[in-house]
Formats: C-alpha cells, structure tokens, sequence
C-alpha cells in the first residue's frame, strides 16, 4: 500500500492515533462528521508505509486477533478456549460490592474497581483511561488521559460514547517510564497490541490491557444531536453523562444527563434514553464506519474484558452487572481475593451466559458481517480482510434489517450536518423518523416470521387474560 492508497483506505481505519503516534506524517484530527481521522500528509507515492498501516487493525491484512490472543495467551495453565469468545481463566457476571465504585459507574463498576486494584496492590504506577477534557477552550468533552492517584482514576468512570484516540498519552507513555494499564474498545486494544510487537517501550510500560465490549463507535455528534433535543443546542453542552442510573427501572433502561446552556442559563436536564431519537442501537445512529468492519465481539486480545449484563436474570437491578472474562493469571489472582474478601460480589458463569449477553451484537458485527462484505465485493470495492468470509446467505428480511441500518448510519451523519447548518433540528427529527419508523416495521416483521401468527396469537390472548390468584 502507497500513501495515496492509505488515504483512499483510511476511513476502514479504527483511527486509534497509533498510526500518528508511530509516524510524524500522520496528523490526527475530528473531522466535520465528528469522527477521527488519520491522514498522511506526504507525497503521495510514498511507499515505507507498514507500521502506519501495522498498527491499524482494519489496515493490517497479515496479523489478526486469533493469531495474537494465541501468541498472548494460549500456553497459561487452564485457559480454555471458545470460538466465539476466544480464550478465557474465568467468567463471571456481578458487580463491585466495596464502596461507592458500583453506584459511580456505568454497570457493575469493574471498569474502575480493577484499576484501582492494580493501583493499590502496588502493580501498576498510572492509568489510561477516557475522562472529561478538562481544557475549558478546547470544544472536545472527553478524551484520553492518564491517571496516577486513586482520586484520578475513581474520576475516569463511566461510559463516553464519544470519538477518543491514543496518540497523545502514546506519547507520554513514551516519554515518562513506569508501569501503565490501558482500557480501550477491540480494535485500539488490538492496535496497543500490534504496536507492542514493534516498539519495546510500549511492551514493558503497558502491563494491562482492560477491554471494553463496543457495540459500535458513535462521532462527538451522537451527544450533540441528543442534547439538541432536550434544548442545548450545538457548541452549548458542557458535560453529559451517558449512563445516569434510573432507580425502579431495568439496568439497559437508563438515563442520559445533560449540563449545558439554554437562553445563556446553565441548565442541568435528565432523560431516559427511550425519549430521545437515535438511542436505539441497533439502528446505529452516528455510527463509525470501522465498526461495521470489525469481527472482534469480545475484545480478544485484552487481558480482562467488560461489557454490561443486560441479562434477565440480572437487568432487573438498576445498579446494573457486568459480564467479565479474564485471560490474564494475575488479573484473575487479583479478582478472586476480591470476591474471597466479598470486595466483588461476582457468580462464576459458563461461556453461554456470557455469549447471550451479546447475541444481537455478536449477529450483527460477526455474522452478518459476511453480508456488509458481500456486498462492498459486489461493487467491486476495497474491504478490510476478515475472519469472516463474504456471503449473502443471511435471510432476505436481515438483509434488509443490514441495508436499512446502513442507510440509518450514513444518513444521520449527513443529514444532522444539513440539520446544524442550516440552524433546524426538526430537519433531522423529521428525515430520520421516516427511517427509523420503517426500522421498527421491519422488526415487526421479524418478530411476526420468527413466532409465527399463531404464536403471537397466543403471546396476546396471555397479556390480555386476568392474572390467577396466588
Ligand atoms: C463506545 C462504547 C460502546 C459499548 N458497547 C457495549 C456493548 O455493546 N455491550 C456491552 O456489554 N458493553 C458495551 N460497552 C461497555 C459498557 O458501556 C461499560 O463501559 C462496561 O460494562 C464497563 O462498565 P463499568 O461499570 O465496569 O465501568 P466504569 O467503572 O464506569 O469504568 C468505565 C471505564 O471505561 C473507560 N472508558 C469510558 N469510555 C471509554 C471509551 N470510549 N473508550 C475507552 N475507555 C472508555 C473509563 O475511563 C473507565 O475507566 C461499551 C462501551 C463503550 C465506550
């Protein structure tokens, strides 16, 4: 690949800042969608291009998650191994029991618990994670930082479903020794890992590798349209907070806060999530590219993966659960003393539970994957290499769930733009109803097909018939 290919190419790249971090000539920057954007800026038949393009999993045809997780993991004493969830010690579904780390969190608080473990146990110095931007003339809200007290990493928790990139705190890292835990979604761990492979410094200073589960990306404009919608208009949002926990509801039915200006007035506003257009994620509003081209579910290489228990045996408790894998033997030492001195109230579970708290994700990003590359095949057009081969047999009514949700990404993007410019929400209210309602007929749809007339039938004579006495 040439740099002019590598410019062509890049909008498949996740984007991490690893490309800019291993090259001088790779600028990063937000672009007018929201979204990061590496770009090479040289001569265009440049052709010493590998590690730009190394340490880029959808850029990096030759190493995949499969053969690093093996390198990384394979030989420890009891690791089993699942095709779909690759290599795991121990999994289990809970939540953090000491202290507040639970009630300040996003799920289960083992994002931040394990950090802090780490920190306390002497076993780490720092911790990059994503907090606010605390650079009040800087529009960005969140980016990646580094943390060296327990005080700063208790301050990173939550989710922030907001563009981020590494090749600032990679530069640190560089730059101050010391040993370092990252957390990141797949494809940055993935790409912490390839750029482990090439650069020693970066292999002994970061010992931990904590992995998010990612459904998908969304760009910085996912929040701006949403806090649009409650009145804070463009440029006027401070701080908001993805994962405000709703008492009395289910743990998934969560809350959205927002801190911005309406009218020159500061104004605090809480919604849930099912009030605001766009919240659906499988309908992918705002939706990174790259993520429709990822194949890794859960986070393969990283050394301990989170993601949220929406369960039904667990999503009744507001406070939310997490699943949790664990590939790394310290980390598992370090979570089984937590749960031995009740720190963690944690049920060990089998790969099944942990792999239905992510089938819809897993079918769309793994399996119907096969479909998304069919197609950009068919046109002839340039595609990431995956471990899933392209196909079309995926049902006529997925297909057509896969071209809508498709539709619903890009058109957002676009047509938010045309809602900002030209100073008129109600444009992106009204186009991306149209789009959403048709997703909801096809669901529909779906559900009339999978359960038959008669199954629905009898699913509506139930909720209708009076409950029997006790
Ligand atoms: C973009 C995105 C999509 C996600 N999609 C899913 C999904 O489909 N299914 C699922 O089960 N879980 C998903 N998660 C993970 C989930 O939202 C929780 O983050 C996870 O369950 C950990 O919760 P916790 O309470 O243990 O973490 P907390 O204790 O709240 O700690 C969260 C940690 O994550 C870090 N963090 C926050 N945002 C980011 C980010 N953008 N990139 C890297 N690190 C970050 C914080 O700095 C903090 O260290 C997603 C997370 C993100 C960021």
């Amino acid at each position: 690949m040439n740099a002019d290919e590598y410019n062509e190419r890049k909008i498949y790249s996740e984007a991490s800042g690893a490309s800019a971090f291993v090259d001088d000539q790779v600028s990063i920057r937000l672009n007018e969608f929201g979204v990061y954007e590496e770009c090479l800026m040289c001569d265009e038949k440049r052709e010493d291009i590998d590690r730009v393009c190394y340490v880029s999993p959808n850029l990096n045809s030759d190493i995949n998650e499969t053969v690093v997780s093996h390198e990384l993991f394979s030989q420890h004493e009891g690791i089993s191994f699942d095709d779909r969830i690759g290599y795991y010690l121990s999994l289990y579904v809970g939540h953090v029991a000491e202290g507040d780390f639970r009630e300040k969190a996003s799920s289960g608080g083992m994002g931040t618990w394990i950090f802090a473990e780490l920190f306390r146990q002497n076993m780490i110095d720092a911790v990059i994670h994503v907090k606010g931007n605390s650079n009040p003339n800087d529009p960005i809200l969140f980016r990646y930082d580094i943390s060296r007290t327990l005080e700063e990493i208790r301050s990173g928790a939550k989710t922030k479903y907001y563009p981020v990139e590494m090749s600032q705190v990679l530069k640190l890292v560089k730059e101050n020794p010391g040993r370092y835990a990252i957390i990141g979604i797949p494809s940055f761990i993935m790409s912490i890992r390839l750029l482990a492979m090439k650069d020693e410094v970066i292999r002994e200073r970061i010992k931990y590798t904590v992995g998010l589960i990612c459904g998908h990306q969304k760009s910085s404009k996912f929040c701006e349209a949403l806090a649009w919608q409650v009145g804070i208009k463009p440029g006027q949002l401070e701080h908001i907070d993805f994962r405000k926990k709703m008492p009395g509801g289910q743990a998934s039915q969560y809350g959205l806060e927002f801190v911005g200006y309406i009218d020159g007035k500061k104004t605090t506003i809480i919604k849930p999530k099912s009030e605001l257009l766009g919240q659906d994620w499988g309908q992918g509003f705002f939706k990174q590219l790259a993520s429709d081209f990822t194949d890794d579910v859960f986070n393969e290489t990283a050394d301990i993966v989170l993601g949220d228990a929406w369960l039904p045996e667990y999503n009744k408790d507001y406070q939310g659960n997490n699943v949790v894998i664990i590939r790394n033997p310290e980390i598992s030492e370090l979570v089984k003393l937590g749960r031995a001195s009740n720190k963690l109230n944690l049920d060990e579970v089998d790969v099944h539970t942990i792999f239905r708290s992510q089938a819809s994700h897993y079918r769309h990003t793994h399996d119907e994957l096969a479909y998304r590359l069919y197609k950009k095949d068919k046109f002839g057009e340039w595609r990431p290499q995956k471990r899933v081969d392209p196909s079309k047999n995926i049902g006529l009514l997925r297909r057509k769930v896969q071209d809508l949700r498709e539709e619903i990404s890009i058109k957002s993007h676009v047509v938010y733009k045309e809602a900002v410019d030209s100073d008129n929400l109600d444009h992106f209210v009204r186009e991306m109803n149209i789009l959403s309602k048709k997703y909801k007929g096809l669901y529909k749809v779906l559900v009339i097909q999978s359960k038959g007339v008669k199954g629905i039938a009898k699913a509506v004579v139930r909720r209708l018939s009076p409950k029997k006495n006790k």
